[in-house]
């Protein structure tokens, strides 16, 4: 099967008779069976798809297909869709399944595509590499002693061993995008309000984001232009209508770098490298590319953690062992279902985070963390603007280093937790941010380079996103 790096010259060729989603479809689920060791998935819903194939088929010979017609697409296993199980990876959710779908789900079937499965993630969209799954870690497809990124591992996997055209996954300090970034592919996190979260298992709501991880931004942005905007059931979103996501021609920009993403402490040698080499390259293309000081860059991750974890601990209170999911069978009393069913149902870094948000929000406490950290939100994201209002867009690694080596940082939190140091920036401040494939790669692996962009400038970001992935500054207008 041709690998399609954008879903248009798919479209073409399914409506020339080149081909046939019925044989896409069975091309995937096939190449999906001799990458089951990657653990990508944790469930391919073979058999509908492949029923599904059969009627969009028959759509598109009659010129009735939507706009996503036989995009094969999968799903995290956070996201509902009626009838199907979802997770989140935890073993709390053993056996539950959706009673509604999602509003990104509802709309991608609206537009034909094909949902394909779920995808392996880490426990409650926790994590950076995937290890903390309750189904086993995911695998990176260029080096399987390696991880892909986390927490929407198996979705960028997917995307990278080409099990799928595309994903979606969720962002909260960067679940998209680094795991794109050590995957080769594309992740991207709208502005907050952006995409409905209606069906989204939460983790920390004034965080979290949906969005697609693709091979090529046009294919992001057609996703998008399905995607976004207003929905009922999600009140906390723009309501406003949602931009058109066609690409723009970009003119002349400014561009704002830290010293610290460049030439930081902990940075590989050859991303720093890299990044100067994409500086200079901007440069001489005509756009204005300059140093800004940020001072706030060693609060970002405590600030984050202080936060998420405290909303984390809300969040995650609903899972008791009573309305879903798992429930202890040590359980005798009401006390007990609680407190077994969460003990055992509830992995180590879960719960990690759920005591560290209770704490953070305690009496006696929650000044000194939590109250504190929301007046650093306050600093960074007001930098943040303030950077944003001079420049289009802040240029950064996604990631220190390339992807690191399963186990390397298991064991060690905080080494863990600073690998989200470029990415946690964009959802403090709600800002669009995305990660782009660099051109080089480090001992065979890929890294990204990260745009972030004001708040609603989705449309600008990926345009320039789609320049620097293409080195083509124009296209359909
Ligand atoms: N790696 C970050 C964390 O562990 C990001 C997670 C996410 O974006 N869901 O929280």
């Amino acid at each position: 099967m041709e690998a399609y790096k954008r879903y248009s010259d798919y479209r073409r060729d399914l409506e020339q008779g080149n081909t046939t989603v019925t044989a896409t479809v069975q091309s995937f689920v096939e190449r999906a069976k001799t990458y089951i060791h990657l653990n990508a998935f944790l469930e391919i819903w073979e058999e509908e798809a492949i029923e599904r194939a059969n009627q969009i088929d028959k759509k598109i010979k009659a010129g009735t297909a939507g706009k996503l017609a036989g995009m094969v697409i999968a799903l995290k296993d956070n996201i509902c869709y009626a009838g199907h199980s979802v997770s989140a990876s935890s073993k709390i959710l053993q056996g539950f399944e959706s009673l509604y779908s999602a509003t990104v789900t509802d709309r991608l079937l609206a537009e034909d595509a094909i949902l394909i499965g779920r995808t392996n993630c880490d426990e409650f969209a926790m994590g950076a590499s995937n290890e903390n799954s309750a189904f086993g870690p995911v695998l990176n497809a260029d080096d399987t002693e390696r991880v892909p990124g986390g927490s929407s591992g198996g979705s960028a996997v997917a995307v990278q061993a080409q099990l799928c055209h595309a994903a979606l996954g969720s962002d909260t300090g960067g679940s998209i995008r680094q795991p794109a970034s050590f995957t080769g592919t594309v992740g991207y996190k709208p502005t907050y309000g952006m995409i409905s979260r209606h069906g989204l298992l939460a983790y920390a709501s004034s965080f979290d984001q949906i969005g697609p991880i693709t091979n090529s931004v046009e294919d992001t942005a057609l996703l998008c232009e399905v995607l976004a905007g207003p929905d009922e059931f999600d009140a906390t979103l723009i309501q406003k209508p949602a931009p058109n996501f066609s690409l723009k021609h970009v003119g002349k920009k400014k561009i704002a770098y830290l010293k610290e993403g460049i030439d930081g402490e902990g940075i590989h040698p050859e991303i720093s490298a890299g990044m100067k080499k994409t500086i200079s390259e901007l440069q001489a293309q005509g756009h204005t590319v300059e140093e800004v000081s940020f001072p706030y860059l060693d609060y970002l991750v405590p600030c984050y953690y202080v936060l998420t974890t405290a909303e984390a601990s809300s969040n995650l209170s609903r899972y008791q062992g009573l309305l879903y999911g798992y429930r202890s069978k040590n359980a005798v009393d009401l006390e007990t279902t609680f407190k077994k069913s969460r003990s055992e149902g509830f992995g180590p870094e879960v719960k990690r985070r759920i005591m560290l948000g209770t704490f953070v929000l305690s009496e006696g406490y929650y000044d000194a963390y939590y109250t504190k950290g929301q007046k650093v939100r306050r600093f960074i994201t007001e930098k943040t603007e303030e950077i944003l209002s001079q420049y289009d867009f802040i240029l950064l690694p996604t990631t220190p280093t390339p992807a690191f080596r399963l186990g390397e940082k298991a064991n060690n939190p905080i080494a863990m937790y600073l690998a989200d140091i470029f990415t946690v920036q964009a959802n403090i401040t709600g800002m669009p941010a995305i990660s782009v494939p660099a051109a080089s790669r480090i001992e065979g692996m890929s890294w990204g380079i990260q745009l972030i962009a004001a708040r609603s400038n989705d449309v600008e970001l990926l345009s320039f996103a789609h320049l620097l992935q293409t080195g083509k500054a124009t296209h359909e207008a």
